[in-house]
């Protein structure tokens, strides 16, 4: 039986920073769907795809190579390009929920995640992990922290990458990003029944890893 952990959320929550720490102590791969859905933005936006429609967003995921390549610092690359820099950019943050909202763009996605799952044991970071994709993970977490906390975070670590950022105007986005997962109609962000809920305001990061690591031991 293979180890499959989820780790779901709203932006923000320090999902990757804790899973990538978890992944190293437990010797998982750790496997960020975000940067799928990221990765196909970025080739939307690129190409000049209408976003609002659904077809073409289905089919150009379909025609599009992500690869995940583990490391210290995770590697993406599409269609073998490197893109672990570009798929973090404002523009790309600002319209990947509306590129996650196409069920079809979803489906195939799903479909390799499940698949990475299925060749190695994994702790994958998203948002309908434990809901869709893997519905029987070993184990479950939902991570949450406060908006505020949350855009404090994104801001520090947008000011590291040389962003100039205005933590009004994150927080807000924040909500809408939030607004926007969690209201669509294709897997929308709620955790779990089994999950086991985190909020993670006012906790560091060892904590929380800590944390999902003993809950795990038990
Ligand atoms: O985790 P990250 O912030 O990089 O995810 C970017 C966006 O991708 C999220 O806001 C969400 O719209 C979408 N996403 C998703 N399902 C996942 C992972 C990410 O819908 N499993």
């Amino acid at each position: 039986q293979r180890v499959c952990i989820a780790i779901d959320g709203p932006a923000g929550a320090g999902k990757s920073t804790v899973a990538k720490l978890v992944a190293h102590r437990l010797g998982l791969l750790y496997i960020d769907t975000g940067a799928m859905y990221r990765a196909v933005t970025l080739k939307a936006l690129r190409r000049g795809v209408d976003l609002n429609d659904a077809a073409a967003l289905t089919e150009l995921a379909r025609a599009t190579n992500i690869q995940l390549i583990p490391g210290v610092r995770q590697t993406v690359l599409l269609d073998g390009e490197d893109v672990t820099e570009a798929i973090r950019s404002p523009e790309v943050t600002r319209c990947v929920s509306v590129v996650a909202g196409v069920a079809g763009v979803r489906e195939i996605l799903v479909d390799r995640q499940r698949q990475m799952a299925g060749e190695t044991d994994v702790i994958m970071d998203g948002r309908d992990i434990g809901t869709v994709v893997l519905p029987h993970a070993t184990a479950k977490f939902f991570l949450t922290a406060s908006a505020e906390e949350r855009a404090r975070r994104r801001a520090k670590e947008m000011a590291e990458k040389g962003y100039t950022v205005d933590i009004t105007g994150l927080i807000k986005e924040i909500q809408e990003r939030d607004y926007r997962d969690s209201h669509r109609k294709v897997s929308p962000l709620v955790p779990a029944a089994d999950a086991v809920i985190l909020d993670s305001s006012g906790m560091t990061v060892d904590e929380v890893v800590n944390r999902i690591i003993s809950w795990l031991e038990k």
